[in-house]
């Protein structure tokens, strides 16, 4: 139940970045591969290979915003996992600064000083 707040924050910010990478990436990504689409259709290449050092210039050109759209779609639609992974919801943490408050008997977070509400009545 404490950890409820800085979970709900915490995957807020998680999804806020893959927001961002995606804003970034994908518009990149969309628009390398147009250009290099235009490019092959302007040299007439379909089927044919492109030679060595040409596709691979492409590939690396394409990979950057690649890899960044694959992050930010994996933050945006499966970073619960990495959530649940950074703050597990089965132990009670610190809702002001995450402190693992699983051996923590007193009514006070003992990192940040904080008053944690419990069983006998909640207070803030
Ligand atoms: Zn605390």
């Amino acid at each position: 139940v404490l950890a409820v707040k800085h979970k709900t924050w915490f995957r807020l910010v998680v999804k806020a970045i893959g927001i961002t990478l995606l804003g970034f990436a994908a518009p990149e990504l969309v628009d390398r591969i147009a250009t290099y689409i235009a490019y092959r259709v302007q040299q007439q290449s379909w089927g044919t290979p492109l030679p060595y050092p040409e596709w691979l210039g492409s590939l690396l050109h394409v990979l950057g915003p690649l890899l960044q759209t694959a992050a930010g779609a994996y933050l945006l639609f499966g970073g619960d996992w990495l959530v649940n992974k950074a703050i597990p919801s089965n132990r009670p943490y610190c809702p002001e600064c995450g402190y693992d408050l699983s051996k923590n008997s007193n009514d006070r977070c003992p990192e940040c000083g904080v008053a944690l509400a419990n069983e006998s009545g909640a207070r803030s």
